[in-house]
């Protein structure tokens, strides 16, 4: 089928939401599975104790889900067209269930503001002692806009690290001053040196400038910098990746990184050329840090423009019934963006589709959703969102939980779900799948961490619903595979919330372009789905809400 335009796909999208056609399944063969799975249902024996629990179908998950993985989302990433035609997919379908928007002005988006730099090449100059240097011929910076001009102190490697009693601020005083620090670091730093706190374990050039007060940093290249110069200098005139836009001013501190020439020109005259640090660099004993002549100034102007955009998260409320129990708020969420285009693989293909990661959660809360608007209202409300750069760094989560569309005290709840739709078929013996769960399996990571009431709601419901196996593997505080902190759930539970994370274990085809919708196992999609409404609607209507007993361990408060 050709490449459609955005007018058809939008045209098409409503037709779908109308008369139950997708689009992308004319594309693809249906998965025989799927409509074994749904095939009609004698009368629902659950209703009475989880309300229109078998409102959710694999066929309904698959549909919706082949539309969201599809490659027309290109990946879904943050911000890009692909996720705002999600956004708008969801939108449609909560609207036309009855959800009353939790939005910005009204809407189903919660709007938040991005931000990106690019740096000037044609606004930015340098000069040492009165001669002056060129972008990209002498130097190149990063996207930190600013103009500095003073004295010159070299810094070595410009880095603090107790562990290591490493420190190349000793005896000097950077304040006002232009830092000249040495790229890189002496041999044994490594990044697990700088996961303490700032300033107490470690100190970077960066952090260290703005806690003491320097005006700027230029950095003395590399070995493989200067390889690769003229691709350093075209990409740093690239825009920056685009950032959560705080509203709080970029303090980064004006960094440029100086050619060979421009080194010369700063360290004529001076104890140490720039021959002997290399040389000192490759022994990885670099010298200790010393003021450079005091009628030596340089100064450098780095222009730099900053675009900003919009993304969204999408927020909608189902309200409670019980006019005393529904201002208190069960959330529940996934992410529904993904990676978006990259490389292409073997087979030529670019897009991450994310049908897993996390096509299924998204697909998956929007099922529940829609089983939810047609049964039985629940006593509490149930708060959804649909968090958008939990790729880029839990971006859409953070902002909710900072800027929440109901009082978080009284969100009693966070259920998330991160990746439920693939299962490990017998017999299957690749590495990469050696964690992913089986078909009846499924990982829940934080359910028994804050609260031990929650604990035990969410065993008995499974024990008592599909029995599911619920593996616990993932909850040891000091699993180096930290998946507690890999997903949204997780600024939720920094703000005190109890959580439950549903994850399904990496595979083959965890962030590759072949995360597509037709290796999803829908049965087991179903019925973890069906699992996760029927938890949600004991939350929401148990007489009184989980106990918060038990603090976060340390090891994942830290952070
Ligand atoms: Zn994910």
């Amino acid at each position: 089928m050709k490449r459609i335009t955005l007018a058809i796909l939008l045209l098409s999208l409503t037709a779908m939401i109308f008369n139950g056609d997708t689009l992308a399944q004319k594309k693809q063969t249906k998965p025989q599975q799927v409509a074994a799975a749904s095939a009609a249902k004698p009368e629902s024996k659950w209703a009475a104790e989880y309300g229109n629990v078998e409102g959710i179908t694999a066929k309904q998950i698959s549909e919706y889900l082949y539309f969201v993985a599809s490659d027309e989302m290109e990946g879904r990433d943050t911000p890009s067209r692909g996720l705002d035609l999600t956004a708008k997919f969801i939108g449609l379908n909560l609207s036309k269930w009855g959800f009353k928007p939790a939005g910005t002005d009204g809407t189903f988006f919660q709007k938040i503001p991005l931000r990106r730099t690019q740096v000037l090449g044609e606004q930015s100059s340098a000069a040492v002692n009165g001669q002056s240097f060129k972008y990209g011929e002498d130097f190149y910076a990063s996207p930190a806009a600013g103009e500095v001009a003073g004295q010159l102190v070299f810094v070595g490697h410009g880095l603090m690290v107790k562990a290591k009693n490493i420190d190349y601020y000793k005896g000097i005083d950077v304040k006002d001053k232009i830092m000249v620090v040495v790229d890189g670091a002496p041999a044994g730093v490594n990044f697990n040196d700088y996961r303490g706190k700032v300033g107490e374990d470690f100190h970077r050039p960066e952090t260290y400038a703005r806690a003491k007060g320097a005006r700027g940093i230029i950095v003395i290249p590399s070995a493989s910098t200067l390889s690769f110069w003229d691709q350093r200098v075209k990409s740093s005139l690239n825009p920056t990746r685009a950032m959560p836009d705080t509203g709080r001013p970029m303090n980064n501190v004006p960094t440029i990184i100086a050619s060979e020439k421009m080194v010369n020109a700063i360290l004529q005259g001076e104890k140490i050329d720039f021959e002997t640090i290399r040389k000192q660099v490759s022994e990885g004993k670099l010298s200790e840090s010393f003021d450079l002549s005091p009628s030596k100034t340089a100064s450098f102007k780095v222009g730099s423009k900053v675009e900003t955009m919009m993304t969204q998260n999408v927020v909608a409320i189902f309200e409670g019934g019980d006019p005393a129990l529904k201002d208190e708020y069960v959330a529940i969420g996934a992410h529904y963006d993904h990676v978006g285009i990259g490389q292409a693989d073997s087979k030529g293909d670019k897009i991450f589709n994310g049908a897993d990661d996390d096509g299924s959660g998204t697909v998956a809360v929007l099922s529940i959703a829609e089983a939810l608007s047609h049964g039985p209202r629940p006593k509490r409300s149930i708060l959804f969102v649909w968090h958008c750069g939990e790729e880029k760094g839990l971006w859409g989560s953070e902002f909710v939980t900072e800027n929440p569309p109901v009082p978080l005290k009284q969100i009693i709840t966070q259920l998330n779900i991160d990746m439920i739709g693939r299962s490990k078929a017998a017999g299957d013996t690749k590495p990469a799948n050696a964690n992913l769960s089986g078909p009846n399996d499924i990982y829940v990571i934080g359910s028994k961490m804050m609260s031990t009431q929650l604990g035990e709601l969410s065993e008995s419901v499974n024990k008592g619903f599909l029995n599911l196996g619920f593996s616990y593997k993932y909850d040891d505080p000091n699993d180096r595979e930290r998946f507690f902190y890999r997903s949204d759930h997780f600024n939720y539970a920094k703000k005190g919330i109890p959580i439950i994370f549903y994850f399904d274990g990496v595979h083959e085809d965890y962030h590759r372009q072949s995360d597509h919708p037709d290796k999803i196992d829908y049965a087991k999609m179903e019925k973890v789905t069906r699992t996760v409404f029927a938890t949600m609607w004991k939350l929401a209507n148990d007489p009184s809400r989980p106990k918060v007993d038990k603090p976060l361990p340390a090891q994942l408060a830290g952070f």
